[in-house]
C-alpha cells in the first residue's frame, strides 16, 4: 500500500477525535500491517554537552537564559562516550542518541570529536543518532560519512504554535536542517512535544508537517512535556494518558512505516498507560534513568515491563543496514567553516520573557 503524503489537518483531526476504542483498533491494525507488534526499539539518550544553550525554547531547562539549577558540562570525551555506549549495549539498547545543547553545529575541534564519537559507536555495531541543533548540508554529509544512522531535529509543534514557544529561530529553519539531512543517507528522526498549552489543532498541524514530508521521517518521537522549574512552562498541567494515546495512535495511522517513539514523560505514565501506547503503535522508547536532563524510568524497570508485556528489544540495523564509517584521514569532505543560515523572527513571547525576568528578580 502506497504511503499517503497529502494528509490535511481536517483528516488528521477526524482521526484524533475518533471514539478511543475505534482509534485504538484502527491504529493497532495499521501497526500490525507494517511492524512486528512485539518488537520495540530501545535507544539510550546521552547528553554529551549539557546546558548553556543560547536558544529560548520555552520547555527547555538547557536554555542558558532560564538557569534551571542544571549541572552543565562541556563536551564529553570520546572515551567517556564509548564507555557509556558499551553500558547501554549491555543493557539492551540498539541505538545511542547523542545530544548537545547547541544552537547549531560549528566546524572545528568539537565537531571533529563528535564525528569520532559517531565512528566509535558505529564500530560497536550500534545505531548512532545525533541531535546537535541546526546543520548545513556539508556537516550532514560529514556525519553521514562518519557512519551516522539517524539525525534528530524535532519540529516540536505546529508552525502556528511554534511562535509561542521559540523566538530565536523559525519553523522553516527546522525544516531546512531536516532537508539537509535528507540529502544524505542518514535517516530522519523528528517529532514533537504535547502539553505545552497547544490545541488539538496544533497537534494535528504538527502531524501534517511531518506526514507530508516525502519520505516521512523514519522515527517520530512523541514527548509529553516534563515541566521544569525555572522554565517558562513550569506551571503547565501534565497531559493525560488519553491525550498521549490519541497522539501516538494518530501518528501511527498517518505515518504507518515510521517508528513512533515514546519519549519524555514516561515517568508520569503507569505501565498500563505505556502498554496502551504500545498497542496504539508506539514501537520505540528511550532507556536510561535520564532523558538529557529530565527523569526517565530506569533500565531494569523497562526490561521488567518488556517481560510482563512479552515485548522484545529490536536488534540494531534491523530496519536499515549499518552505514560504513570512513576514517577522518580518508574523508572526502572538507570542513567549510560555514554556519547554517537561520531566520531571527524576533517576535516576543511574553511567557519566555517573564521567566527571564523572574530569574533576574531572584538574583
Ligand atoms: S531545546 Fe535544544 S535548542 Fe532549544 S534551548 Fe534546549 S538545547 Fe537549546
Amino acid at each position: 500500500m502506497a504511503t499517503k503524503h497529502d494528509w490535511t489537518k481536517e483528516e488528521i483531526l477526524d482521526i484524533y477525535n475518533k471514539p478511543l476504542m475505534e482509534l485504538l483498533y484502527e491504529a493497532a491494525t495499521v501497526h500490525r500491517q507494517y511492524h512486528d507488534p512485539n518488537t520495540v526499539q530501545v535507544s539510550t539518550l546521552l547528553s554529551i554537552k549539557t546546558g548553556g544553550c543560547p536558544e529560548d525554547c520555552g520547555y527547555c531547562p538547557q536554555a542558558a537564559r532560564y538557569h534551571t539549577n542544571l549541572d552543565g558540562n562541556d563536551l564529553m570525551s570520546v572515551n567517556q562516550v564509548k564507555a557509556q555506549a558499551l553500558r547501554a549495549k549491555a543493557a539492551g539498547s540498539s541505538r545511542v542518541c547523542m545530544g548537545a545543547a547547541w544552537r547549531n553545529v560549528k566546524d572545528g575541534e568539537e565537531f571533529d570529536n563528535v564525528l569520532e564519537m559517531v565512528r566509535t559507536i558505529n564500530k560497536l555495531e550500534m545505531e548512532v543518532c545525533c541531535t546537535l541543533g541546526m546543520l548545513t548540508e556539508n556537516q550532514a554529509q560529514r556525519l553521514a560519512e562518519a557512519g551516522l544512522y539517524a539525525y534528530n531535529h524535532n519540529l516540536d509543534t505546529s508552525e502556528e504554535y511554534y511562535k509561542e514557544v521559540i523566538s530565536t529561530r523559525g519553523y522553516e529553519d527546522r525544516l531546512k536542517t531536516i532537508d539537509n539531512v535528507r540529502k544524505t543517507n542518514v535517516t530522519v528522526c523528528s517529532g514533537g512535544i504535547i502539553g505545552m498549552g497547544e490545541s488539538a489543532d496544533d497537534r494535528a498541524g504538527m502531524l501534517v508537517a511531518l506526514s507530508t514530508l516525502n519520505p516521512q521521517p523514519e522515527s517520530v518521537p512523541i514527548n509529553a512535556l516534563v515541566p521544569v522549574e525555572g522554565t517558562p512552562m513550569e506551571e503547565q498541567e501534565p497531559v493525560s494518558i488519553w491525550e498521549m494515546v490519541r497522539m501516538v495512535a494518530t501518528t501511527r495511522i498517518v505515518m504507518p512505516e515510521t517508528q513512533v517513539r515514546l519519549s519524555a514523560g514516561r515517568t508520569q505514565m503507569s505501565r498500563e498507560g505505556q502498554a496502551m501506547c504500545f498497542f496504539a503503535g508506539a514501537n520505540s522508547i528511550f532507556a536510561g534513568d535520564k532523558l538529557l536532563t529530565t527523569p526517565n524510568p530506569d533500565v531494569n524497570e523497562d526490561m521488567e515491563m518488556f517481560r510482563a508485556l512479552g515485548l522484545n528489544p529490536q536488534k540494531a540495523f534491523e530496519k536499515k543496514e549499518q552505514p560504513q564509517s570512513v576514517d577522518a584521514e580518508n574523508s572526502q569532505f572538507r570542513p567549510l567553516g560555514e554556519k547554517p543560515k537561520w531566520t531571527r523572527p524576533g517576535h516576543v513571547i511574553e511567557r519566555n520573557l517573564q521567566a527571564q525576568e523572574k530569574l533576574k528578580s531572584k538574583a
